[in-house]
């Protein structure tokens, strides 16, 4: 009787010193993993770190982009205004030279809208 509590008290006594060991043990290796995952969070905060840089380096970049970009849409829009007024100047001289012929009369100067026959003609009626 007391030789089997003995025995079940070293066993007893074994499994505590087993599962302290291995509380020992797991805690070690617990805090190496905090360890390793401190270190590992520091290098993301300097990967971040070099990342913002980046970023930053980026935006500066981009912004050199958008400066250039809408220099590039003023002498777009530069040159569609110059081509606008080009075509306004030949629109212009077209008119000058009295290029519009009636589809009425077939008269030079006017245009149906404007032929004075036509007029005349509806007048008569
Ligand atoms: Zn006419």
């Amino acid at each position: 009787m007391s030789n089997i509590e003995s025995c079940e008290e070293e066993m007893t006594y074994d499994e505590l010193a087993i599962s302290y060991y291995d509380l020992i043990a797991k805690n070690s290796e617990l805090t190496q993993r905090v360890e390793e995952q401190v270190k590992e969070i520091a290098q993301l905060q300097d990967e971040r770190f070099d990342n913002l840089a980046h970023i930053s380096e980026l935006n500066d970049e981009l912004s050199k982009l958008n400066s250039q970009l809408g220099h590039m849409k003023e002498q777009t829009g530069m040159m569609i205004v110059d081509s606008m007024f080009k075509h306004l100047k030949e629109h212009h001289t077209n008119k000058k030279s009295n290029s519009w012929v009636c589809d009425h009369c077939k008269g030079k100067g006017h245009i149906r809208p404007y032929c004075f026959k036509l007029h005349g003609e509806v007048k008569q009626f």
